[in-house]
């Protein structure tokens, strides 16, 4: 039986070390906070908002944060998605109030007029590029003010999305990524941040299990037919046959960053006609669906 390599006790988690509750705590948060150094993600002084969803990654995030000593809130996006996301709002609304993290909620609903469920209903959308598409532009929305948007991406998810890119040749895409990403000279875009960046999803499970996070291991009824679902299943399946798969990928990606960051940006920046937010199309995606949505509805 395996014991904790700082002394000896049973250990709660096995990666490239066994480690007890108490010194997987401490090994975790300090983690965290080298990554946030290391990358250079928030200052001492910002004051930042956590895109949260009442999930293990963001809610992890979110406490080491306020632990740390940075001045934080949350920013939760409703997307409307009947029987999911109602159920890990309630829990995120019990954890800030406990914590006494200021909460702002902004939902699809109240911003273009539809839940998602209702666009999906009235246009034959795949369900996450809608969805992504109208998050990302709300959360960016809603972050202005902040110095900061930090989002709970942790090491798998940038695996996935590094081959995700891979597998369809995106190189201009995979060059967003990262730790620190959105770094555009334009105020109408809020730098992203991810503190959980070289933290795995293991990981995170077992910290949030350890503080004893009220988290509902439901998942998005949509998220079965991602193309990012495929590839978390095979990341899976190879990590179980050769650990350390995934943090390879991340390290090679890593490695790379600095010449995909020198490569120029395909197109301009421009504004978009309808709403003024940055947009590389002279319509952005959110005012495409929302008005498409509106024509259906209509
Ligand atoms: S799984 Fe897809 S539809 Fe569900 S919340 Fe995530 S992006 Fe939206
Ligand atoms: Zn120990
Ligand atoms: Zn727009």
């Amino acid at each position: 039986m395996p014991e904790c390599v700082y002394c000896g006790q049973k250990p709660v988690i096995i990666t490239e070390r066994a480690m007890c509750r108490k010194h997987f705590v401490r090994y975790f948060e300090e983690k965290v906070r080298r990554t946030i150094k290391r990358f250079g993600l928030i200052g001492r002084k910002e004051k930042v908002v956590v895109a949260a969803s009442g999930g293990k990654d963001s809610t992890t995030v979110l406490y080491i944060l306020k632990k740390l000593g940075y001045e934080v809130e949350a920013l939760a996006i409703n997307e409307g998605i009947h029987g999911y996301r109602d159920a890990t709002l309630k829990d995120l609304t019990e954890f800030c109030a406990q914590n006494k993290i200021k909460l702002n909620i902004v939902s699809y609903k109240d911003y273009f007029g539809f839940t998602l469920d209702e666009l999906l209903q009235k246009k034959n959308l795949h369900p996450c590029m809608a969805c992504g598409i109208l998050r990302r532009y709300l959360l960016n929305k809603a972050s202005q003010g902040y110095d900061k948007l930090v989002t709970g991406h942790n090491l798998d998810d940038e695996a996935q999305s590094i081959m995700m890119n891979m597998t369809k040749a995106n190189v201009s895409l995979m060059a967003r990524l990262g730790p620190k990403t959105g770094q555009i000279d334009d105020a109408r875009f809020t730098p992203r941040v991810k503190p959980l960046y070289l933290c795995s999803e293991k990981e995170v499970a077992t910290y949030s299990y350890l503080q004893g996070f009220q988290i509902k291991f439901t998942e998005c009824p949509n998220a079965a037919q991602s193309f990012r679902a495929h590839i978390r299943d095979m990341l899976n399946e190879l990590e179980a046959k050769t650990p350390g798969t995934k943090l390879g990928i991340v390290h090679s990606f890593l490695k790379l960053m600095p010449s995909l960051k020198q490569m120029p940006v395909a197109k301009e920046m421009n504004y978009c006609a309808e709403c003024g937010e940055p947009s590389g199309k002279s319509v952005c995606g959110a005012c495409s669906i929302a008005k498409a949505a509106t024509q259906v509805v209509d």
